[in-house]
């Protein structure tokens, strides 16, 4: 099952683990964190 990428950015490398973040919607996903970070969150951006 392949993520569909089309429809996301790669933006910036997740802190934790370097692996480039996906931006969607309001957040930052990490493909193995999850959700890094959210439209709350100060390094939001
Ligand atoms: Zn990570």
């Amino acid at each position: 099952m392949s993520e569909p990428e089309e429809s996301t950015k790669r933006t910036r490398p997740c802190p934790y683990c370097g692996a480039s973040m996906v931006h969607r919607h309001c957040e930052y996903v990490c493909p193995h964190h999850g959700v890094v970070f959210d439209c709350s969150d100060p390094f939001y951006g």
